[in-house]
């Protein structure tokens, strides 16, 4: 009754406009486009254009394959992106539109590259968007002589300053970020995804099937480590990438730097109780980082869960000897009801605890949208930083 997922259009939305020069173009009633780009602009803290056809009673009656043609010629005319993609919603799908035989008919009429994807809420989750949306993307993509030490990230939702100190630390790896999926990448970008010699999946739930795609048919390899949040973490994730490239693992200093900063604080976090509610990547890396600084984590609740998830953070819990609650997609009352009975002293969590936090009077901490950096080894000491500064200001 109270889901903590949301529909596929949302999942092929943040998957199109992690493209700096793609819009998304729903077909389909004004709530759609409205409630997502309200949502993904107060969370990202800028302006998000998604675009519709405005879908209305008549036109989900009898169609309106017609009104997505003039729909898709302004888009070219005033927006002049360089990739369009068609994006059903759930009245689209149902009375189904054939989105193919318009694009077909006007592709040779209008400048950007168009593509279509079914996006229908009902058909999936925004996990299964966001899948399908990459696999869409991987058939723009050329097979091509590999780059020298050249890696794409695949499923890194997260732009912004937690994207550019990843950027850095590979930077001083000399290993090329050849594509991110799909966050700050151009359409030439995509295309040219097959010159990396490894992807790598930062999305337990998402990047490992377009990976397997891209496996298939470009040969690329590819790493699924528990992402680059937290010392241990990073240094596993950075080293595994090193070995695979067999180059020398030059953030050795980084890491003795972060380890000794962070030490500072473990006296205070020591014995701290934690509820963390993220999707299964963060919230698995999390579980693993504030063990090690002795915090507990008395929830962790897995918005969704990937294909190994489960199996990684049990090995997590043994290694930490911790014995949190664990609630796999849970409903957001569940959330509430485990936060009110164990009463941590912090949620590690989005904006959608807001509610929770201020009526508990427990602090929040943004891991999920916030502008903060959370990875690499300046991240864990922002996060442990803004923990310390959370805690000590309650
Ligand atoms: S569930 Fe259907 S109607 Fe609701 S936002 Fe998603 S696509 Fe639109």
């Amino acid at each position: 009754m109270e889901p903590q997922r949301t529909c596929k259009l949302f999942g092929a939305v943040r998957a199109v406009l992690g493209i700096k020069d793609a819009l998304p173009l729903i077909h389909g009633p004004l709530g759609c486009s409205y409630h997502i780009r309200y949502l993904l602009s107060v969370r990202s803290n800028k302006p998000v254009k998604i675009l519709t056809t405005g879908m209305n009673q008549t036109d989900v009656v009898f169609g309106a394959e017609d009104k997505l043609e003039n729909a898709i010629f302004r888009v070219d005319k005033e927006y002049s992106p360089n990739l369009i993609v068609v994006l059903t919603s759930c009245a689209s799908s149902i009375i189904g539109e054939d989105i193919g035989r318009v694009i077909k008919k006007i592709r040779n009429n209008i400048k950007p590259e168009i593509i279509n994807i079914n996006a229908g809420g009902f058909e999936g989750t925004q996990i299964d968007g966001y899948e399908e949306s990459l696999c869409a993307l991987i058939d723009l993509m050329y097979k091509s002589e590999f780059k020298k030490d050249a890696v794409n990230l695949v499923s890194q939702f997260r732009g912004g300053p937690d994207l550019g100190n990843l950027k850095d630390d590979f930077g001083k790896l000399k290993i090329d970020i050849n594509c991110v999926l799909t966050s700050n990448s151009t359409l030439e970008m995509i295309k040219n995804a097959g010159q990396a010699s490894l992807n790598v999946s930062m999305c337990e739930a998402s990047g490992i099937l377009p990976c397997k795609v891209m496996q298939d048919k470009l040969d690329i390899p590819f790493l699924n480590e528990i992402a680059p949040i937290g010392v241990s973490s990073s240094s596993s994730f950075f080293r595994k990438i090193c070995d695979f490239f067999n180059v020398k693992y030059k953030l050795k200093d980084d890491e003795v730097n972060a380890r000794s900063k962070i030490e500072k604080y473990s006296e205070y976090l020591k014995g701290k109780k934690v509820a963390i509610v993220a999707g299964s990547t963060r919230a698995i890396a999390l579980t693993d980082f504030v063990s090690e600084l002795g915090m507990k984590p008395l929830l962790v609740s897995l918005d969704f869960e990937g294909r190994n998830t489960i199996n990684t953070l049990e090995e997590i819990i043994k290694k930490n000897g911790i014995n949190p609650v664990i609630l796999k997609e849970p409903e957001y009352y569940d959330i509430y009801k485990y936060i009110k009975e164990l009463m941590p002293d912090l949620i590690l969590g989005g904006l959608g605890e807001i509610g929770i936090s201020r009526e508990m009077n427990i602090p929040l901490f943004d891991v999920m949208h916030a502008q903060e950096i959370t990875m690499g080894f300046r991240g864990a000491v922002e996060l442990i930083k803004n923990i310390k500064k959370i805690l000590a200001d309650q």
